[in-house]
């Protein structure tokens, strides 16, 4: 049997559900397959949950300067398991409304795995489906280790797992699911040792960010082991212990989380009978318009290896549903310029060009500008944590080219100056612009 539809979108993630309904609402009949929890990795176990628990560890940080402002608190205890069942009903809330929008949309939601026989369909148990577009939208998941061992440990979706606060945790890896869950367990009692390949954090992002949270994380006690590779991962009688490749042992853990990155979920897919090409790592390679090198095949989001970024996914999705259905024939996403916020402690925003970027790109061209400085949260403490911010502009004009941030409110502060940028903003158009005092944000645009 064979069912017809106008759009086939494989996955009902962040990019696959966005897509679905840009169509639906144009009027397209649109289905969804997925094998997990409707609203893929960001809802179940990405952002969302993350959010709810970096939320509890930043309040572990306010209360800790409660005293300073005249509190007397008794010493806080934490029931792990509460927020956990709290976090849980709050996503199980948010699975509900996303069926309802989907079925209000007359979305039709295809349970199962997904696979395609060929480059005109998708089969789920038997059942064959048809339609002239198919978007391929089925995310990534964790990469674990190729040691001995590597079973002992766990991943990002099992962190969302966990029933009570690990004692003590090894992490290894130095991106920023590493550096924020680190944070979220240090904060709410863990022992943190994180164990890096080099020698920073978040290599990807400029190198004040990697410094400033290397120390703010140093100065919350979490343990940093630089140039460790694991070699494997083994149960003595007290815990898990990790050897790395120059013959070092570190332990024991509780719990061992490993974040080392994640890969495309293709394999299965049937991809290859579909003559759509992957990359050497997995990832489905697309142009501007989110096409893969077969008419009528689409990809969008993590599977694609581009920034892997909710909002990313989502603007996709909507951009190909505009083009395919909405009569928009160049509607894309434009990749440049994708703001993104790291949720450390404190947070990081960034956009645009590293420095260094900048400075091979345009030379001598590039102008730096910067500010550290204490937030007044913590003027009247004695417990200061600093921020830092730097602009990189180029040119005559000084167009700003990127802007980072790590400091208290950079999560919530970035999205505005995004816009800026985003529309070619100057420094002088920063400076021209009045601040709101007193305020961190304030600082961006009084550089001199
Ligand atoms: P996904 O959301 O992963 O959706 C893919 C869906 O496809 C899944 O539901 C999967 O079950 C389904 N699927 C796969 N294969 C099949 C198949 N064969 N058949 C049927 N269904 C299938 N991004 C942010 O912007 N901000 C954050 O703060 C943030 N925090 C994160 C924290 C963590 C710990 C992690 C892991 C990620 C985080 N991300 C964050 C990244 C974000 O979650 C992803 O970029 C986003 O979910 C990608 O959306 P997607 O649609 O490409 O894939």
């Amino acid at each position: 049997m064979t069912e017809k539809f106008d759009l086939l979108v494989v996955g009902g993630g962040s990019g696959g559900l966005a897509a679905a309904q840009r169509a639906a609402e144009y009027g397209a009949r649109a289905a969804v397959f997925e094998n997990g929890r409707l609203g893929g990795t960001c809802v179940n176990v990405g952002c969302v949950p993350k959010k709810v628990m970096w939320n509890a560890a930043d309040l572990v940080h306010r209360m800790a300067k409660a005293p300073d402002y005249g509190f007397k608190l008794p010493k806080p205890g934490h029931d792990w398991a509460l927020l956990k069942q709290r976090r849980d009903e709050y996503v199980a809330r948010l699975n509900a409304i996303y069926e309802t929008n989907l079925d209000r949309k007359n979305v039709s939601v295809i349970r199962g795995d997904a696979r395609l026989p060929d480059k005109h369909g998708v089969e789920v148990s038997g059942t064959r489906y048809e339609a002239e577009h198919i978007v391929i939208a089925t995310g990534g998941e964790p990469i674990v280790p190729d040691v001995p061992g590597t079973g002992l440990g766990m991943t990002s979706d099992d962190f969302f797992e966990l029933e009570k606060c690990p004692e003590s945790v090894g992490i290894v890896g130095s991106g920023y699911v590493s550096v924020e869950l680190a944070g979220v367990l240090s904060s709410l009692g863990s022992r943190v040792t994180i164990f890096i390949r080099y020698d920073r954090f978040l290599r990807s992002l400029d190198e004040m960010l990697s410094e400033e949270v290397m120390a703010a994380m140093t100065e919350h006690g979490i343990d940093i082991v630089t140039g460790a590779r694991p070699r494997a991962l083994r149960q003595a009688t007290d815990g898990l212990v990790l050897d790395t490749e120059d013959n070092r042992s570190f332990g024991s853990y509780q719990k061992i989380l490993w974040a080392v990155g994640r890969r495309p979920r293709t394999s299965g897919l049937g991809l290859g009978r579909a003559g759509v090409e992957l990359d050497k790592c997995g990832f489905v390679p697309t142009d501007k318009y989110q096409n893969t090198n077969v008419k009528g095949i689409y990809a969008l989001g993590d599977v694609t290896g581009r920034k892997a970024l909710t909002p990313v996914a989502i603007a996709a999705g909507r951009r190909l549903a505009d083009r395919l259905f909405g009569g928009m024939a160049d509607s894309h996403l434009d990749y440049k310029n994708i703001c993104s916020v790291i949720f450390s402690h404190p947070p990081i925003g960034t956009i645009g060009m590293t420095e260094r970027e900048a400075r091979e790109r345009y030379g001598d061209g590039v102008k730096v500008y910067e500010s550290v400085f204490v937030p007044m949260l913590h003027a009247v403490s004695s417990n200061k944590t600093r921020a830092h911010m730097k602009l990189v502009t180029e040119g005559a004009d000084e167009r700003i080219v990127g802007c980072h941030v790590i400091g208290d409110a950079a999560d919530e502060m970035m999205q505005g100056f995004a816009v800026a940028i985003h529309m070619g903003a100057t420094k002088r158009d920063f400076d021209e612009t009045v601040a709101i005092h007193p305020t961190s944000a304030e600082e961006l645009v009084t550089l001199r």
